[in-house]
């Protein structure tokens, strides 16, 4: 009985210790709980943020992938270990699922993430995780994404599904879909702003303004497409499409920068006339030098929500969209889907699935980027200091 006796003192005041961990930065600390389970210590991944950027993205069912400083980890809830780089990691014990979230095991974030991420270093003795500044962000700032959700405040944008009571307003869907992109970008190393983060209107010309005032690198505005009632079958289109800045070039791409451009009719101080700057603009070459930028950024949008949308993919269209007119910098407009589908519309209320949308068009971005770096790292060879 001696044995169980020690054991019990040795618990009791080890238990407290147990119950969370830090992480800290060169100037700044965070405590993180730790959530008690049979088999050890656990963590919900998420809460080691904002210090640490990290998001945790739903593949499949029970499937998960864990992002780390741009790493990702791939998890199953039940099964004791994680892929990364192609190799098959063990684990002390089983992630688990508890109330639709991810539960990691304590040992993924003391030993796995360090061996994986190089700027991540675990302290034993003070329980600590460790982040070091990357040599990479100390030369250059990482760059900086403009998320824009459309719509707002007395602009609902589309509401649907059509023959159904309503379930979606845009602005909703595009507001929270807004926020997961900005988290999935931030777990990439980018920096990102928003144009809005509350349910308000913003005008469609100042939300370029923004854009260009922040200094952004790219531009990604966020929409949910609604059916034309001059089709055949109008609750029956769905799918995602992307589009970028020039004149629209077919009859649909005009439908879809009529109903997106309309949101100016509730900006009370627009003196804009109907025509007005746009066709100036689109000839303008300060634009014109992003089109193919634009272009590309949008292929990867697409290229990326192919692999996770049910569909179908539309394609990379062509629209003058008021929004992506001011915007200075390579910039597209993604229709996730159609809200006036009525099983679309309910694929794009489930937070899950924002999540999943959210993470290809960062994927979308961070490859954009990547190539981007290449080509102007390429280009002159010289450190952008
Ligand atoms: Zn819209």
């Amino acid at each position: 009985m001696l044995i169980p006796f020690l054991l019990a003192l040795q618990l009791t005041p080890g238990a407290a210790t147990v119950a969370s961990i830090t992480v800290r930065t060169a100037n700044a600390s965070q405590r993180v709980a730790l959530v008690p389970d049979a088999a050890g210590p656990m963590v919900r991944p998420e809460s080691l943020g904002p210090l640490l950027p990290v998001a945790v993205t739903p593949d499949a069912p029970g499937h998960y992938r864990v992002v780390v400083f741009g790493v990702a980890f791939a998890v199953e809830a039940g099964v004791a270990s994680t892929t990364v780089a192609g190799q098959v990691q063990p684990l002390a014990a089983a992630p688990i699922e508890r109330d639709h979230q991810l539960l990691i095991p304590l040992q993924m974030v003391s030993e796995v993430f360090p061996t994986y991420v190089n700027n991540l270093r675990w302290d034993a003795v003070s329980r600590q995780l460790v982040i070091f500044t990357r040599v990479a962000t100390t030369t250059r700032q990482s760059r900086l994404v403009v998320v824009d959700a459309g719509h707002g405040g007395v602009d609902n944008g589309m509401t649907g599904p059509l023959s159904a009571p309503i379930s979606i307003y845009e602005k909703d869907v595009t507001l929270s879909v807004a926020k997961k992109l900005g988290v999935q970008l931030k777990s990439r190393g980018l920096r990102v702003v928003y144009t809005r983060t509350t349910d308000t209107l913003i005008a469609l010309s100042d939300r370029g303004r923004i854009a260009n005032q922040a200094g952004g690198d790219l531009f990604i505005s966020v929409h949910v497409n609604a059916a034309s009632l001059d089709w055949k079958d109008p609750a029956a289109g769905r799918g995602f499409e992307t589009y970028f800045l020039a004149e629209a070039k077919t009859e649909d791409a005009r439908r879809v920068e009529e109903m997106e451009n309309q949101s100016v009719r509730f900006e009370t101080d627009a003196k804009v006339s109907k025509d007005d700057a746009l066709s100036y603009i689109l000839s303008d070459m300060k634009q014109n030098e992003h089109l193919r930028e634009s272009s590309e950024l949008a292929e990867l949008v697409q290229k990326h929500l192919a692999t996770m949308h049910p569909g179908p993919n539309r394609g990379v269209k062509q629209a003058g969209f008021r929004v992506l007119v001011t915007a200075f910098m390579p910039a597209v407009l993604v229709e996730i889907g159609f809200g006036t589908n009525a099983s679309e519309a309910a694929y794009l209320n489930d937070a899950r699935h924002q999540v999943a949308i959210a993470s290809a068009i960062a994927d979308a971005a961070a490859e954009y980027l990547r190539r981007y770096e290449r080509r102007v790292s390429g280009g002159d060879g010289r450190d952008e200091r």
